[in-house]
């Protein structure tokens, strides 16, 4: 794999830092260290930085004046998709699906304020279950109407060329844990539209790194999410030179931290994101990391990390939390 040969905008100075967590690992008897992505550039940072690196480069070389994404009414995706086509000078439309219904209110605080603040070029409210690709076309076809170029950006930038954000990241995580004198013996990652753990599978697995890594689901199936990945990274892996297909085994993901539903709150998610809070100054948010932490709790009370080092990957959404103010405090 070479990335350098793939076309790439910057929006982070440097890497990412990897901390260890002690009070945490206290807390929890194991030894945890964490990669700080919610570090990351753009607005509030996050995990959809990486992606849109290569991306936004993607729509620049096809002459895009327009940006269109989906993502659901508290989407850190979109908040940041339009905050790189702000730093680009491209208008951003966004279609927002209504997960839970009745979920979409247009006075609603967090990324919702930002997509607002930001200047989003338009806002679209679509039902669960809607056709989003036929959606976004739709936008597109007004957009080509009106004399622009547009350029669509799938769910949560999660197609091979927005996965080659965290084969990038993985290579990252390689080099930096060889600086430190740190061997890593097991990863923990959200998994959801999937491009954040398709890729980072995919750049281990094509270093030969050897390091396990669980996906803990914040709203797919473990028998829909595993396949899907495990394609995903593969043509991830392609995509930046590797000719590998990725093996069913180093594919795993749990999906028993989702509770009752996509962005719906659990009182392991409030734990998790309350203790991170209190041992280690750090923000979890309450759909994905806060329910990825939860996973990573339960892993470590249980014992199946033993004295290995596992690095969590912190993937960002810090400004969902000014919108489930309750659900975050438990109150
Ligand atoms: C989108 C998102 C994820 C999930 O990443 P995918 O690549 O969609 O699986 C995790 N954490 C945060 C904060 C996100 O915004």
């Amino acid at each position: 794999m070479h990335l350098a040969r793939i076309p790439r905008r910057r929006y982070t100075a440097g890497q990412t830092p990897i901390e260890f967590l002690p009070n945490l690992s206290a807390e929890l008897g194991a030894q945890i260290y964490i990669k700080r992505d919610d570090l990351l550039g753009l607005t509030s940072g996050g995990n959809k930085t990486r992606k849109l690196e290569f991306l936004m480069a993607d729509a620049l070389a096809k002459g895009a004046d327009t940006i269109i994404t989906v993502g659901a009414v508290q989407s850190n995706h979109c908040r940041l998709t339009l905050a790189a086509a702000v730093k680009e000078g491209l208008a951003c439309h966004l279609l927002l699906e209504e997960r839970v219904p009745g979920s979409y209110d247009v006075d609603a605080s967090g990324n919702n304020l930002l997509y607002k603040l930001l200047g989003v070029s338009s806002i679209r409210v679509t039902p669960a279950g809607s056709d989003l690709a036929a959606g976004m076309e739709e936008i597109a076809e007004e957009v080509r109407q009106a004399g622009g170029t547009p350029y669509i950006i799938p769910g949560g930038g999660s197609n091979p060329l927005g996965s080659l954000g965290y084969v990038a990241c993985a290579e990252e995580i390689l080099a930096q844990t060889f600086e430190m004198g740190l061997p890593i013996d097991h990863l923990v990652t959200p998994s959801g539209s999937g491009g954040t753990h398709a890729g980072i599978t995919a750049g281990l697995t094509a270093n030969n790194a050897g390091i396990p890594i669980t996906g803990i689901s914040v709203r797919p199936k473990k028998e829909d999410q595993e396949p899907k990945i495990r394609e995903l990274a593969t043509q991830a892996a392609r995509l930046a030179g590797a000719d590998i297909d990725i093996p069913a085994e180093v594919v795993t993901v749990r999906d028993e931290f989702v509770g009752p539903g996509y962005s719906l709150p659990t009182a392991e998610m409030t734990e998790a994101i309350q203790l991170f809070a209190r041992t280690e100054g750090i923000l979890l948010d309450p759909v994905y990391t806060g329910k990825t932490g939860a996973g990573l709790i339960a892993m470590a009370r249980a014992g199946e990390f033993g004295d290995g080092n596992v690095l969590f990957l912190h993937t960002g959404g810090s400004p969902a939390i000014y919108h489930y103010q309750q659900e975050v405090l438990g109150a």
